[in-house]
């Protein structure tokens, strides 16, 4: 237990609030101190508490024999080690490097991260590791890239109550960022002519705060945002001075703009809005310099999301509203490390440190920092792809650290069967049995939240320490450690020498200074050479960290961009509709998300009485007079089905949907209902830029039970 407050962050949402426990036998608290959210806690963040119990856990390392894959046998660390690395040396040494693959997690903590991509991409030399982060913001790290030259959110949290016009993009907040959304709420408490817009195809509770709900069709977010760059400039609303000298590709971007939303009217009936609604947002967004527009994954989960993402900051840059307070562009990732990620090379194509495959010099940096003259050269294979190339037999050995991949990816049981056929699978979890976690041969016990130590960096940019409070169970292991040791294993013991997280944060912080002339903005080289104390004790604060001690709570305001000619760029977005339209045998849309008190696939806030309370049961929500024409009954169990899977669920009539559109939450699974994961119906199309699956549109149908 622990003698003193112990300072930590919750492990859940990109809000990344601080908490404090007292006693692991009293409920944890806010933390005050946090800049995140200042002593605030959600339903989630307060039941933490309830999750600690060991029920469950996985507390050893474990080998299956697929012959008997009931009969799990125990085995010590270093026979799982050896034979961790026995595998991946003997599989490389037949197939090549890339024949093998890590898929890891926004749950890790960045010292983890770190040692997973620089094992993986420095040492083994593929790319092929890869991270559930690609499910929720990869589209917007690449609409971040191709528009300011580097994934940056320019802004941090306190903007939301600087600014007067707060647009909230395919985000249910109230749910599923509750914290910044409590924040939201009270400003607008305070300044009621604060005016909130939420573009959302469903009512959610956000839109409860909203002066504007824009229940657009979906995949009209890029017609939508086209329509208003080309308001802006019919109506002189832009900041030409800023765009002429900050910005490039304009006038293409406009172009495309005005050709593709036409008039008025016609771009009305395009989102399927009132003319009346869209003239209102627009009259708005124009005549409100201080603008936050907030989006998450309602706009990242499509074929289109990286469009989407440059269509909202298109307008951002017309108007030269980026990096100042109370104004910007403002990307929300869903998990608690999607950032720290980001910032050590957990997508499959990027370095670590923001450097980039596709710069030689960058790679060559990378290299000679590392001393690892194997790095990979070129971008490895994103989570769909992936698993893809595991059904098809070109991945033959994978380790999958902190995640369940058979519920969370689309066209589920394609993955399920990818597991089946792939030679070796290593599964790290601090669960004994998950879904994916029933397909390893090898089972390896990891730490959870307050047993392990490291730092997160939430969606404004903040790294925070989570901290141990209690002493692991059994022989749970940080992840980083399994890492290294069985890097060390595979002969390149001098490059993963580390004692602690803390040795870790220093190389990484090491990294982002490493020939660093300020043309990368992600930069710790304040951090540098902290010590064991000073890192154990270090607070909240804001990369980059050019000074000890002094964060930055925003960027690019002054207009200079981390391009080669110094200007931020806009995009030319042309709508798509969805990749696969409804049809008569498949009528509906199936949306899914978020509901207010899970996370994930439950393995841990499914363990909390509270939190189950709330919504006890998977199920669908179908609008009454879909409900009516597909013959299903409120209350009454229904399958739902697409062309890739099906499930069973409980009816919800909610006029709160569109008519046509279905919902079901993301998190049910066979731990906790069969025949319930809605990933398996998910169709599997991808954005061609970002990776990023198209979550949010599946033809679906929906029968009587
Ligand atoms: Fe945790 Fe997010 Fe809730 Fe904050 S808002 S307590 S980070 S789940």
């Amino acid at each position: 237990a622990a003698n003193a407050p112990v300072l930590t962050t919750c492990p859940y949402c990109g809000v990344g609030c601080g908490v404090r426990v007292d006693s692991v036998k009293t409920p944890v608290r806010g933390d005050e101190q946090h800049p995140a959210n200042a002593g605030r806690l959600c339903v989630k963040g307060s039941a933490l508490g309830e999750t600690l119990g060991l029920d469950g856990r996985l507390l050893y390392p474990l080998r299956r024999d697929r012959a008997a894959p009931d009969a799990l046998q125990r085995i010590d660390w270093n026979a799982a080690l050896d034979e961790v690395a026995a595998r991946f040396a003997r599989t490389i040494a037949e197939h090549g490097p890339d024949s093998v693959a890590f898929y890891v997690s926004g749950q890790l903590l960045t010292e983890d991260y770190y040692v997973a991509n620089k094992l993986m991409k420095g040492f083994i030399g593929s790319a092929n590791i890869d991270t559930n982060s690609r499910l929720c913001m990869s589209s917007a790290v690449a609409g971040h890239k191709r528009a300011f030259g580097e994934d940056i959110v320019p802004g941090c949290y306190e903007d939301f109550e600087l600014a007067d016009l707060v647009v909230l993009v395919g985000s249910n907040t109230a749910w599923c960022h509750p914290v910044l959304y409590q924040r939201i709420v009270a400003e607008k408490e305070r300044r009621p002519q604060m005016r909130i817009v939420v573009v959302d195809p469903r009512h959610t509770p956000t839109c409860d705060l909203a002066d504007l709900h824009l229940p657009l069709a979906p995949g009209s977010d890029v017609a939508l945002f086209n329509g208003l760059l080309a308001w802006l400039a019919r109506h002189d609303a832009g900041d030409r001075d800023y765009v002429e000298a900050h910005t490039q590709g304009v006038d293409a971007a406009l172009a495309c703009a005005q050709a593709t939303a036409g008039d008025l009217d016609a771009l009305a009936a395009r989102c399927e809005l009132t003319r009346d609604k869209l003239e209102t947002f627009y009259r708005w967004f124009a005549e409100t310099e201080k603008t936050v527009t907030l989006f998450s994954q309602g706009v990242n989960q499509s074929r289109q999301g990286t469009d989407k993402v440059n269509a909202i900051i298109n307008c951002h840059l017309y108007t030269g509203r980026v990096g100042k307070p109370g104004s910007g562009p403002f990307s929300m990732t869903g998990q608690p490390n999607a950032m720290g990620g980001r910032e050590v090379g957990g997508l499959s194509n990027t370095l670590a440190a923001h450097l980039e495959f596709s710069d030689a010099q960058q790679r060559d940096c990378v290299s000679r920092f590392w001393n690892a003259p194997r790095l990979a050269s070129t971008p490895g294979l994103k989570a769909v792809d992936l698993f893809d190339a595991m059904h098809a037999g070109h991945i033959k050995a994978v380790w999958i650290i902190a995640t369940n991949p058979v519920v969370s990816l689309p066209d589920a049981d394609r993955v399920r069967e990818a597991l089946r056929r792939c030679d070796f699978v290593v599964v790290s979890d601090v669960v004994a049995s998950t879904d994916t976690s029933r397909h390893a041969d090898l089972l390896l016990p990891a730490q959870a939240w307050g047993e392990k130590d490291g730092t997160v960096t939430n969606s404004e940019r903040c790294i925070s320490r989570q901290r141990a409070f209690r002493a692991a169970p059994g022989e749970a292991q940080p992840d980083w450690w399994v890492l290294a040791e069985v890097g060390k294993r595979l002969g390149h013991a001098g490059a993963f020498t580390y004692a602690s997280a803390h040795e870790i944060f220093d190389e990484h912080a090491r990294l982002s200074a490493f020939e660093n002339d300020g043309e990368r903005l992600f930069d710790l080289r304040g951090l540098v050479g902290l010590g064991a104390a000073a890192y154990d004790a270090l607070a909240p604060i804001r990369w980059p960290v050019l000074q000890p001690g002094q964060g930055s709570d925003r960027l690019l305001g002054d207009g200079r961009f981390p391009m080669p000619d110094g200007r931020a760029a806009f995009v030319a977005t042309e709508p798509q509709r969805p990749a696969h339209p409804v049809s008569a045998a498949f009528p509906l849309i199936l949306n899914t998300g978020r509901v207010r008190d899970q996370w994930h696939t439950m393995t841990r806030t499914g363990t909390a009485p509270t939190l189950g309370a709330h919504l006890p049961e998977p199920f669908v929500d179908v609008h009454p007079g879909d409900a009516l024409t597909q013959g299903v009954r409120d209350g009454a169990l229904a399958r739902v089905s697409t062309e890739w899977g099906s499930l069973v669920a409980r009816v919800r009539c909610r006029t709160e949907l569109r008519r046509g559109q279905i919902f079901v939450p993301i998190h049910w699974n066979d731990q906790f209902a069969s025949d319930a994961r809605v990933g398996a119906l998910v169709n599997p199309v991808v954005d061609p830029i970002s990776g990023e699956p198209e979550f949010k549109h599946t033809p679906a149908r929906i029968e009587d039970f």
